[in-house]
């Protein structure tokens, strides 16, 4: 499984919603570019608006303004086109009902690709480590594993774009740790072009080759990890690097 990572880009992105007590201004102007193949995070406190750009990006939401390109064409306000993307959502989403197999397949048999789907399936499993686990069922595997099924199943139509959101939230520290690196390798050995939403600092600088600082909305900082923890901008950023110093 290699495929073409693409080149994101976005501009000026704003995400305004009406709620009951005025206008709520989710993202207010990002502006970001993500090269093909790379792993970039988006970091920053709850509610800072990090899951609403994913959304953006994905076409999930629908932009108050900014525009999305996807391999140099004006995507806005459509969907990345459709095998095109991969998304881990925060908890899995897994089809608890369906095999580990079937949950793997279930956008290739959607979207009739036509692929040998059980070679798919051995091929991912391989991928994600989960070999001889395709029969079981998800509340019969551990957190990690979820978290893996989640990630095959994501890039079963061989994506250019793989979005993930908190992709490591509900697990312990130890498992964290291991995965996050698991994820990283599958990236490189792929070539998909991967944005990964997370609030923890500590994940952002051992995933990442860039990292986009959130926070009301706004874009404080973005850079390399090195770039950023050399000139932190961000108090966010300035705690986590007392902290490791
Ligand atoms: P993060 O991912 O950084 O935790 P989110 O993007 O999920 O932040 O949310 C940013 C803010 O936008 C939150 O305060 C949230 O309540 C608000 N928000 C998100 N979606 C909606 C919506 N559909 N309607 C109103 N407010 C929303």
């Amino acid at each position: 499984l290699k495929v073409r990572g693409a080149k994101v880009v976005v501009q000026d992105m704003v995400k305004h919603f009406e709620t009951r007590r005025g206008l709520f201004k989710a993202v207010n102007g990002a502006s970001v570019d993500m090269e093909p193949g790379t792993i970039t995070a988006l970091l920053g406190p709850s509610g800072s608006g990090k899951t609403t750009l994913l959304r953006l990006i994905a076409g999930l939401e629908e932009p108050t303004a900014g525009r999305v390109f996807f391999d140099g064409e004006d995507i806005t306000g459509r969907s990345v086109p459709d095998r095109d993307l991969g998304f881990v959502f925060q908890g899995y989403a897994l089809f608890k009902h369906m095999t580990v197999a079937d949950n793997i397949t279930f956008g290739p048999r959607m979207r009739k690709m036509g692929l040998d789907l059980e070679a798919k399936v051995e091929e991912l499993l391989q991928l994600t480590e989960l070999e001889g686990l395709g029969g079981r069922y998800p509340p019969q595997l551990s957190g990690g594993q979820k978290q893996r099924v989640a990630v095959a199943r994501a890039l079963a139509c061989n994506p250019r774009l793989l979005l993930l959101d908190e992709p490591f939230g509900a697990l312990d520290p130890v498992v964290r740790k291991s995965l996050r690196h698991g994820l990283r390798d599958i990236v490189r050995r792929v070539g998909v072009t991967t944005i990964i939403v997370t609030h923890d600092q500590e994940e952002a600088w051992d995933i990442a080759d860039h990292v986009v600082i959130f926070n009301k909305g706004a874009i404080e900082q973005h850079g390399t990890p090195e770039e950023v923890a050399k000139e932190p901008m961000s108090p966010f950023v300035m705690n986590f690097v007392g902290d490791v110093s």
